[in-house]
């Protein structure tokens, strides 16, 4: 769909998220081509010319929500891997389910999955875990197709071991180091960078017991010389923390910072286990945080110390992790969760604010993405990556403060109205980029089809 040169916005509550916090009653963006070129209060002047004009009355408009980590292979999984402790959930449902997908299963999960990102006012993720099977052409290309900004992170591997002895990865999903550092190589050069940066690669490590050391090493070379970031699962359930101390002496951190893996170019989901020691680390390394709050309470995997982290200085982003562990890509749904969570751990109300946790959605979600200076906030030069929430909604009012509704009482259904780029995804409910209709049918035919193939009894 063409993009117009120029859009405006008009008379909506503009939540910024700029280095001052602005909200902007009866405020107006003005968009032109993909970046933000003016933002005005209601005495903003005479009536500027756009080539079309969005009204917001009785709207609020935020910047484009950021997933730092999610499985865009595991929306097809949905509902059947619910109720299992970590490792069995792995070894008994999904590895199985994933290790029969096809390339075009890998499609359709993705697509999926961004239309469920969409219709929920996420603009831009990291998408973790992407294995050879799954067709990184096919899901690189429905990046495009569907106007996302995505960051899609090739697994590398060289053991099928998982923590636990005896934890072995089916066939399907084995990959040899040599052929994944090769197609991880030829990822980069092939689609890091394209359509004005939408679509970036990245590494992804599978797990602390899925690489060996030499490949962790080789892996912080390559991120170096290609010039990209590297993802992975770490120190997200005790075992974690037990493997890493029978094999390597020292906690997954510790490890991977010896590896030279701990830096501001990485990004670690979980980070459940963590001494005060690694608190510290992360801080000092300026590594990143993704923070999935869902995942770790459905997995019982244990509750991360958010607040200390942020305390500590280190950067912390938020993620939905996958539709086994969560089950849904709902980042406004997710806010509420980082919220309450740390405030029922610390028996204090006063910790997490709202305004904080829309940081780690926004703001802190991009620079975890590498992206500070482009997405984020809503600043005049950034990238055009905006969403509408509608607020005529009796959960929704009335509003005093607008960050506390946004964090507290919407729900992913609220949105409205979803830019990227410049490019309108989403316009009153309905996805434009995506045929709704189709993936949804699609994907029910095909998880019937995995669940049969696999022989896993969900
Ligand atoms: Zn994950």
């Amino acid at each position: 769909m063409a993009r117009p040169s120029s859009i405006l916005i008009e008379d909506a509550v503009v939540v910024t998220m700029d280095p001052r916090r602005r909200v902007i009653e009866g405020g107006s963006i003005l968009v032109e081509d993909d970046r933000i070129a003016e933002i005005r209060g209601p005495a903003g002047g005479r009536r500027r010319k756009a080539e079309q004009r969005i009204s917001a009355k009785g709207m609020a408009v935020i910047p484009g929500l950021i997933d730092t980590h999610l499985h865009l292979a595991q929306s097809l999984l949905r509902g059947c891997a619910d109720d299992l402790p970590l490792v069995e959930w792995l070894r008994e449902r999904v590895w199985p389910i994933q290790g029969c997908f096809t390339e075009e299963d890998g499609r359709v999960s993705a697509e999926l999955s961004m239309l469920e990102m969409i219709r929920s006012g996420t603009t831009s993720f990291a998408g973790v875990d992407v294995v050879s099977r799954y067709g990184f052409d096919g899901i690189a290309r429905s990046v495009v197709n569907a106007g996302m900004r995505g960051a899609l992170a090739k697994t590398i591997m060289d053991s099928p071991g998982y923590g636990r002895k005896g934890s072995i990865m089916p066939a399907g999903l084995v990959e040899e180091k040599e052929a994944c550092v090769r197609e991880a190589r030829s990822m980069v050069k092939k689609w890091n960078g394209i359509k004005g940066g939408l679509v970036r690669t990245w590494l992804a490590p599978r797990s602390l017991g899925g690489c060996s050391r030499e490949l962790y090493e080789e892996v912080a070379d390559l991120a170096e010389e290609q010039k990209t970031r590297v993802t992975m699962h770490l120190a997200e359930v005790k075992e974690d923390v037990r493997y890493a101390k029978q094999n390597f002496g020292m906690t997954p951190f510790e490890f991977i910072e010896k590896v030279g893996l701990a830096g501001p170019g990485s990004l670690f989901a979980h980070m459940v286990w963590l001494t005060d020691g690694d608190i510290e680390k992360v801080a000092e390394t300026k590594a990143n945080v993704a923070h999935c709050p869902s995942s770790n309470l459905k997995l019982a995997s244990g509750i991360p110390k958010i607040p200390e982290l942020l305390e500590a200085g280190a950067n912390v982003g938020l993620g939905c992790d996958g539709a086994p562990c969560n089950n849904s890509y709902d980042m406004i749904r997710e806010m509420k969760i980082a919220a309450v969570i740390q405030k029922g751990r610390l028996l204090d109300p006063q910790t997490m604010p709202a305004t904080a946790v829309l940081e780690m959605a926004t703001v802190r979600g991009a620079k975890a993405m590498g992206m500070g200076s482009e997405i984020g906030s809503i600043e005049v030069g950034k990238k055009a990556d905006l969403v509408l929430i509608n607020l005529k909604k009796p959960h929704l009012t009335p509003f005093r403060e607008i960050v506390s509704n946004i964090v507290y009482s919407a729900m992913g259904s609220d949105v409205d109205t979803v830019m990227v780029d410049g490019r309108l995804l989403l316009r009153h409910g309905k996805a434009l980029t995506l045929d709704e209709g189709k993936i949804v049918g699609e994907a029910q035919r095909r998880q019937d089809e995995l669940i049969s193939r696999s022989g896993v009894r969900a």
